[in-house]
């Protein structure tokens, strides 16, 4: 059988996080063999989520670890408690017979269906390009010979590996035979969330690339703007409660 795509989903609630859940879900529900992990950044499972999950067709967990609030400023790492904690789960829960592939899928981005055809084959740890970061338009590996000899980037090209949360997967069984490996509040700098967590994992030598060499885009760093709530009513409120 295929191996399973587990996508980590950290989310937190705002007035688009449905509509970002339901622009996921309709992705994820065309991809065989996918278990969706969703962690709420909340104190508890909200009924939000709750619904929506048992609703949406894809076979998923629902966990949920706050983030504490000394955590929550600007240029601050996001989501890495609820990153962790769905590692916590799978290697709690899956163990050496389950052939999986681990892929980090924050809520706002935009996934094509052919990125999980792509990583689908990963064996340790696996790699291509990604839309919209580093300042540029992409921000890719290059690759000489099938190893990834560089990064093409705007941002800080000395970044052990020069990617994005989305433009990585990982093997199931790294996950679990690193069972210390998380991500890092405690030394990392903003943006090197992925090197910190890639370092502990693998090297870049051993890295393989996806999506015809990283030539191709299969996953952009889209992010939604807020909604304009100006006008909502603070008397004579709706006759009806409506969730959004
Ligand atoms: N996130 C979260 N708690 C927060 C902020 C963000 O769980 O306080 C989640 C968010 O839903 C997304 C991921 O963390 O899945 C990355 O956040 P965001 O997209 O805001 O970061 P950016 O893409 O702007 O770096
Ligand atoms: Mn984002």
């Amino acid at each position: 059988a295929l191996p399973i795509i587990y996508a980590i989903t950290p989310t937190y609630s705002r007035p688009v996080q449905k509509a970002e859940l339901t622009r996921l879900s309709h992705a994820f529900r065309q991809v065989p063999r996918f278990h969706w992990i969703v962690v709420e950044d909340s104190t508890a499972r909200t009924e939000l989520v709750a619904r929506f999950l048992a609703r949406c067709g894809v076979p998923y967990t629902h966990l949920h670890v706050f983030t504490p609030r000394r955590f929550k400023r600007a240029g601050m790492p996001r989501a890495t408690e609820q990153r962790n904690a769905a590692l916590t789960w799978l290697r709690q829960h899956r163990s050496r017979r389950d052939s999986g592939v681990v892929f980090f899928a924050d809520d706002d981005n935009t996934y094509s269906l052919e990125l999980f055809e792509e990583m689908r084959s990963t064996r340790g740890v696996s790699i291509w390009p990604v839309g919209f970061v580093g300042g540029r338009a992409y921000e890719r590996p290059l690759v000489s010979g099938g190893k990834v000899v560089g990064w093409y980037t705007g941002w800080r090209p000395d970044r052990p590996f020069a990617t994005d949360m989305a433009g990585f997967a990982v093997n199931l069984q790294v996950i679990l035979t690193n069972p210390r490996a998380q991500f890092k509040r405690r030394g990392s700098q903003p943006g090197m969330q992925e090197s910190d967590f890639l370092k502990q994992i693998t090297k870049v030598t051993d890295l393989e690339p996806k999506a015809n060499n990283c030539t191709r885009v299969l996953v952009w760093h889209t992010r939604t703007e807020k909604p304009h709530l100006a006008n909502e009513p603070k008397h004579r409120k709706d006759t009806v409660v409506i969730e959004v």
